[in-house]
């Protein structure tokens, strides 16, 4: 188990398109997140497969989600810069959202 890296869940507001993490604190929790801009309840479940974040930074994100080909791209950045080798899985994972497939199991 990884106790260092908490699990975050991203959501995007369907109102103002704010992509924002919520930290999980635990498994089961149902999480009914609201925009931290605009307080709208219509937040959409952003898939990542990896929830470590590097940085915190906030906007300049917005339209990153739009385009299926940048899912993971940030992620494999991450691996890089520590300098290591993907998993086969997360590779995997990434592979299969770009092409529009939403992974499954992956709640961490
Ligand atoms: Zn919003």
């Amino acid at each position: 188990m990884g106790p260092m890296v908490l699990p975050t869940y991203e959501y995007r507001c369907q109102s103002c398109n704010v992509k924002s993490s919520f930290f999980v604190r635990s498994m089961r929790q149902k999480l009914s997140p609201s925009c931290p801009e605009c307080q709208s309840g219509d937040m959409e479940r952003v898939i990542s497969p990896v929830s470590f974040k590097m940085s915190s930074g906030t906007g300049a994100q917005s339209d990153y989600y739009r385009d299926s080909s940048s899912i993971g791209r940030n992620v494999e950045r991450s691996y890089k810069k520590f300098g290591v080798d993907m998993p086969e899985s997360v590779r995997k994972t990434i592979d299969d959202a770009r092409r529009g497939k939403m992974p499954k199991g992956l709640d961490l």
